[in-house]
């Protein structure tokens, strides 16, 4: 059986779900440290099976994917030009002994390659700040996409156990949308805090047969 038969075999069993959204590729999500889930195939930043992020969410996930390229590009220059640097030093001091002039012009690109090597680093730790904000953004995402379709209000362990996440993440997000108005915090009696839908989408749970949605909204009211 060929590998491309393989792969469609593998998408026809267990649905779209699996495609990676930056490299296309039918492969299943794995735990990663510093992405939370990554591709198999291309070590992009994903989401396991089951977890909808909505299309702010995909694109968060995207732009974190190419920062990451762009992070591994500038450490990789960064690395090359610090290495420049010290051989140009090390030709510096010999060049020194000829001439104090050409040493100096040598000690001169040294300098200017240290200095371009810093920036490449710096450069490249902005952008793995940006992969790390990408995918918190992502996960918000996910988080907002199933509280706003939970039946009910869910709490902070619920979230967490749904998506896969600890519950300090899933407590950290949902303060987070609930800042930004995104999810509505309630406190039950139970003094438990719930995070729910901001749009009315929550189903009554007592709704009479023949009653109207929005009468038994009102009549819940009265009460
Ligand atoms: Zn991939």
């Amino acid at each position: 059986m060929g590998a491309l038969q393989q792969e469609s075999n593998f998408g026809a069993l267990y649905g779209e779900q699996h495609r990676c959204p930056h490299c296309q590729a039918l492969a299943q999500a794995q735990p990663d440290a510093a992405l939370r889930w990554k591709c198999g195939v291309c070590g992009g930043p994903r989401v396991p099976q089951g977890v909808a992020l909505g299309e702010e969410g995909m694109l968060a996930l995207r732009g974190a994917h190419a920062a990451k390229g762009s992070a591994q590009v500038l450490r990789f220059v960064s690395w090359t030009l610090g290495l420049a640097a010290a051989a140009t030093f090390a030709v510096a001091a010999l060049a020194a002994f000829a001439s104090p002039i050409a040493g100096g012009v040598v000690v001169a690109v040294a300098v200017a390659l240290a200095v371009a090597s810093a920036r490449a680093s710096r450069s490249a730790s902005s952008a793995r700040k940006r992969v790390v904000a990408g995918v918190e953004h992502a996960w918000e995402n996910a988080i907002a996409e199933y509280v706003q379709h939970a039946p009910t209000s869910v709490t902070a362990a619920q979230v967490a156990s749904a998506l896969n996440m600890s519950d300090a993440q899933a407590e950290a997000s949902l303060t987070t949308l609930a800042v930004h108005d995104r999810t509505r915090v309630d406190v039950g009696d139970d003094a438990q805090v719930r995070y729910g839908a901001t749009t009315a989408q929550e189903i009554p749970q007592e709704i009479s047969e023949g009653e109207s949605e929005e009468q038994a909204l009102r009549r819940r009211g009265e009460s």
